[in-house]
């Protein structure tokens, strides 16, 4: 079977320093491609595009940053819109819109689900990020966003689709959407930081009059009677639990030190992350 590149993004490395989205301005502005790419124009195309989102509240927030652009999916959806072969499936995986063939095509701009595709004006073809298509046959062994990103959040990996199928896996790789079943070969590590929520809350316990950060208390996440998960607190008598699906309703944490006592604190998860303030441990 043959190889074929894949590129893995994780999302925890995102310090939204933006260096992928100006690379690829820098290759793409002015300079034009033939057989890849028309121009890119200067203002109004991302084809690195870099989402952010905030979870929490205070004292608890955080915000993550994930880059999102063409996926090359296997079952493209721009392709079936495309006219006169204006986009190719390379036998190496990549998705290509020829930028002859596309011209005056705009229709192409929204057949792509995940927004990757964006409209020339002046050139009047759509575009989208080729994967560097140009570099790697020229025998680059990795594309420039990956080469201009200080945190390694890109991996392009050029290998067997099982090959692939089992790093998915091993990594707990998700791709966006699913659902639609495009079959995108752009895979994301720590998902969950865009599309779960966390719970979060301190444990103290009083000691001689004067509240302490209660280390290492036992603390247990409860749903209909039954144990989800458990943790310790930590030296400051934090806790935290993360991967839980929004508005999944109530659940109830118990807290417990062989030393200091107990405490436990009901509550509802809606579509938002919480902290759920502090606990006092008593005996
Ligand atoms: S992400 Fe959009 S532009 Fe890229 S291959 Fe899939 S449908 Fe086409
Ligand atoms: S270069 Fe890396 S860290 Fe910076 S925005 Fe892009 S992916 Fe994130």
């Amino acid at each position: 079977m043959a190889k074929k590149w894949n590129m893995i993004v994780d999302i925890e490395r995102c310090d939204n320093c933006r260096n992928c989205f100006l690379a690829t301005k820098d290759e793409h502005i002015g300079n034009e491609f033939p057989g890849y790419s028309a121009p890119q124009p200067d203002r109004g195309h991302s084809w690195v595009d870099i989402k952010r989102h905030e979870r929490g509240a205070w004292p608890a927030v955080e915000a993550h940053f994930m880059p999102v652009m063409c996926n090359h999916c296997d079952d493209a959806p721009c392709m079936k819109a495309a006219k006169d072969g204006a986009i190719t499936k390379r036998s190496d995986g990549i998705v290509v819109i020829d930028p002859v063939k596309s011209k005056g095509q705009k229709e192409i701009v929204d057949a792509c689900p995940y927004g990757a595709i964006y409209w020339n004006e002046e050139e009047q073809v759509p575009q989208s990020w080729f994967f560097d298509a140009h570099l790697l046959d020229g025998g680059w062994d990795k594309t420039r966003v990956e080469q201009a990103c200080p945190t390694n959040v890109f991996r392009s990996l050029k290998v067997e689709d099982k090959e692939m199928q089992r790093i998915a896996e091993e990594e707990d790789l998700e791709v966006l959407k699913p659902e639609l079943d495009s079959r995108p070969r752009v895979y994301y590590k720590n998902m969950h930081l865009m599309t779960t929520c966390f719970v979060a809350g301190s444990v103290v316990v009083d000691v001689d009059g004067v509240e302490e950060c209660a280390a290492g208390a036992e603390v247990v996440l409860m749903r209909d009677g039954r144990e989800l998960a458990r943790t310790q607190t930590d030296t400051f008598g934090d806790f935290r639990f993360d991967k839980l699906a929004g508005n999944s309703g109530g659940y109830r944490v118990e807290v417990n030190s062989e030393s200091s006592g107990s405490a436990s604190a009901a509550f509802d998860l809606t579509e938002e992350s919480l902290h759920i303030g502090v606990l006092a441990l008593s005996a």
